[in-house]
């Protein structure tokens, strides 16, 4: 995928450099692992969440980290102060965790505690109830039978060249760049 957005556009929040990196070979090499494992595999013409689905080991883990990066870079915009969801998922994370700052609590938290590698995300269940969980490595929540609408990759290539050890920091300031009119259309 194409960044919907230029290298810089999220500064100062998530530099140029590590959109490079994060974007440019992160992300790449997962294509392109995956490309090389499907040839052969029955699975060529399957969707991500098919695969991430069906499959087992690198097939796995690669087509995980491609639907997971591909969700996350496709959510950010430019900086906005007092960003805030808007529409029917306002109101559903209103319903289901209290408040607005509440939720993004919880959801900061669990990205803190994540042991590890991984990913914390906001989904949706079958019955449109909002769910916070935290996935390790490559797993996303379609495994689950859950839609996935926001996630925070805790990787620390995600973080390192700007936060260093400060993943709770990181977590934090990418509240400025969520794009909530993107989120909200997954819901
Ligand atoms: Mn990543």
């Amino acid at each position: 995928m194409a960044l919907p957005y230029a290298s810089e556009a999220l500064e100062p929040v998530i530099s140029r450099e590590t959109l490079g990196f994060h974007h440019g070979k992160h992300l790449a090499a997962y294509v392109n692992n995956l490309n090389g494992l499907l040839e052969g595999s029955g699975l060529e013409n399957a969707t991500l969440e098919e695969i991430v689905c069906k499959a087992q080991g690198g097939i796995l883990n690669n087509a995980g980290q491609i639907l997971n990066h591909e969700l996350y870079f496709g959510q950010f915009g430019a900086p906005k102060a007092d960003n805030q969801p808007v529409g029917l998922l306002a109101e559903a994370i209103v319903r289901d965790f209290g408040s607005f700052e509440a939720f993004k609590e919880e959801f900061q938290k669990k990205g803190a505690t994540l042991f590890g590698s991984g990913w914390v995300w906001l989904s949706a269940d079958k019955d449109g109830k909002l769910v916070i969980t935290q996935e390790a490595n490559a797993a996303n929540p379609v495994q689950k039978g859950l839609k996935p609408l926001l996630t925070f990759d805790v990787w620390e290539h995600a973080y390192y060249l700007d936060y260093q050890n400060r993943r709770p920091d990181h977590l934090a300031a990418l509240w400025q760049i969520v794009d909530w009119k993107v989120v909200g259309e997954r819901f």
